[in-house]
């Protein structure tokens, strides 16, 4: 949807508030939204002042970078920002405010482009490739058993005796 900010500038007590639906889209290659959003804008004058507010309810797909699991995630999102007259001819050149446009600037700004399902996700074993958090495999453990360490420091050491 675009706003008009003339209609704003010629009646400045006006508050326009919009809400609308958007597309779900693509924000990278792991992270996507789905289905359609909600964005909800309110445009409005105060002391000499242009405010935009967007408020932004959406759901992102993601698959986790670590174990490769697709989940859901939703998402809230509240922009807020204040212009002089100026500022808003240089920031939205023709004279309007395209607002999916905006939403989608947002929405990437804030997704950074290396999710995890949980903080304390395992990951994938990097040898047998099974799903850590589901499976215990011994991969790992009998690359690097402490006891084999150990032993080895033993037997270097007799190897200095001798
Ligand atoms: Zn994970
Ligand atoms: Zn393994």
């Amino acid at each position: 949807m675009k706003i008009d900010f003339a209609l704003l500038l010629k009646n400045k007590s006006l508050k326009i508030q919009r809400t609308e639906c958007a597309d779900g889209f693509e924000i990278y290659e792991d992270v996507i939204i789905p289905r359609p959003f909600e964005i909800t804008t309110c445009v409005y004058f105060e002391h000499d002042m242009v405010y935009v507010e967007l408020k932004v309810h959406y759901d992102t797909k993601i698959i986790c970078s670590r174990c490769l699991v697709e989940f859901e995630r939703p998402q809230r999102l509240f922009f807020k920002e204040k212009y002089t007259l100026a500022q808003l001819n240089e920031t939205y050149a023709q004279g309007q405010i395209d607002t999916v446009e905006l939403a989608r600037d947002q929405i990437i700004l804030r997704t950074s482009i290396k999710n995890v399902c949980k903080e304390s996700c395992q990951g994938l074993c990097p040898i047998c490739g099974q799903d850590k958090n589901q499976h215990h495999c011994d991969c790992e453990k009998e690359k690097k058993n402490p006891y084999f360490e150990k032993l080895e420091i033993l037997l270097s050491d007799t190897d200095k005796e001798v």
